[in-house]
């Protein structure tokens, strides 16, 4: 963006006037007023010619509909929480039968919808993707040969990490340091729901420059989530660098941004069936407007800045969506710097950036308009192996610090 159009969209931002918090101009506004969305109806379902049942009676489940087809196939009916939307179509169930069988699960979603999701299964030893030979696909249809049991078994179109888990993941993470990692709550998402937040610094916060990291804010990009776990372990691992890093920087991280979604098994919205990551202009979803208050009280509390913010999603593949305007952000070089230490550290990997300014009011563009922050949107592929998604984690974060060490 040339520089007079990055002032005029200063110029706007600071005109639209609000009570609490600054609100930020795009320039195409999307509607993110409350749109209705349909509830999973969860129980039991039944084919009672096989003897074949399935559930959706847990948190991160998706399954609309159980039918019978013929002695084989049995027909699996998922549908969105509303429309439009994106073509993410999330499944994950559990399925059982009286007497040992193999069925046929035919994949059915509402018309134009393409099955995306490779499947995958929960076993003792973990998740693992369904072998090859059992994902069958036929013109446009996907079958999913399962040998079923009196044992129920996951069948889901990514690893579900529930509300409950992230937060067993995240306590686990912290323990031991909560003398300067506060475990702290947002507030309230539209269920009612919790929004937890994490603050970490060391020594006094007043002044110290914040960076902030956010994920989840649509429920299936599960791998962006792994990446984002990984990440946050290389940064909390004890060394010398860390301790420093955190008396430099304030981090405020919000693992689960869209617990409600991702415990009902969203597509992609919020329970007001809206995309969160569209809302960052005018904030009237709650989840964003706990993030953007809960900011704007430790900037302003500590007379601070906000420099660097990451937001882990998934798509088909591995990119990273940056701000093409950097020069006025607080850190123009951040990035280029960060892709070079990923290109040199990492063994033949090369780093996928799509550079652009944001139109629609995304995360990464309220960053840049707001506050000047660099802004990126941490991408990975649904199918991304997942040791190399640790490989990626691991070292973005190491490199983050130490690039953001150096220039202190
Ligand atoms: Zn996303």
């Amino acid at each position: 963006m040339k520089k007079h159009a990055y002032l005029t969209i200063l110029l706007i931002t600071t005109t639209i006037s609000c009570t609490s918090v600054k609100k930020v101009a795009f320039s195409k506004p999307i509607d993110t007023t409350d749109k209705p969305i349909v509830l999973q109806e969860k129980k039991q379902f039944e084919v009672s010619q096989l003897g074949v049942y399935a559930s959706n009676q847990f948190k991160g489940a998706r399954l609309n509909g159980f039918s019978y087809e013929n002695d084989t196939v049995v027909n699996v009916h998922i549908i969105a929480e509303n429309t439009p939307i994106n073509p993410s179509p999330y499944y994950a169930f559990k399925c059982w039968s009286d007497q040992e069988k193999t069925v046929y699960f035919k994949m059915n979603y509402p018309p134009k919808i393409k099955h995306r999701y490779w499947p995958k299964t929960k076993t003792n030893q973990g998740w693992e993707f369904i072998d090859s030979t059992r994902v069958i696909k036929k013109d446009s249809l996907v079958y999913i040969k399962t040998k079923l049991s009196k044992t129920p078994q996951l069948i889901a179109a990514q690893e579900i990490h529930s509300s409950d888990a992230v937060k067993e993941w995240y306590k686990q993470l912290i323990k031991g340091k909560e003398s300067w990692i506060r475990d702290l709550v947002a507030g309230k998402t539209v269920m009612g729901q919790e929004m937890p937040y994490l603050d970490m610094y060391q020594g006094d916060p007043q002044g110290k420059e914040v960076i902030l990291f956010i994920t989840r804010q649509h429920p299936p990009e599960v791998t962006g989530y792994l990446a984002f776990q990984r990440f946050m372990e290389a940064l909390l691992k004890e060394s010398a660098n860390r301790d420093t890093f955190f008396k430099n920087y304030r981090v405020v991280v919000f693992p689960i941004m869209n617990p409600d979604g991702v415990d009902q098994g969203h597509w992609r919205h919020n329970a007001n069936g809206v995309d969160l990551n569209r809302d960052w202009s005018k904030y009237r979803q709650p989840e964003v407007r706990n993030v953007v208050k809960t900011l704007s009280k430790i900037l302003k509390k500590n007379d601070a800045k906000l420099i660097l913010g990451i937001d882990f999603h998934s798509t088909w593949y591995d990119v990273f969506y940056t701000n093409e305007s950097r020069a006025d952000t607080h850190y123009p070089q951040f990035i280029d710097q960060w892709f070079s230490a990923l290109e040199s550290e990492i063994d033949g990997y090369k780093v996928n950036e799509k550079a652009s300014n944001s139109t629609t009011p995304v995360s990464k563009g309220w960053l840049l308009y707001g506050h000047r922050a660099v802004g990126i949107t941490y991408e990975i592929g649904d199918e991304t192996p997942r040791d190399h998604i640790q490989i990626i984690g691991e070292t973005s974060a190491k490199a983050l610090m130490h690039i953001l060490l150096q220039s202190k």
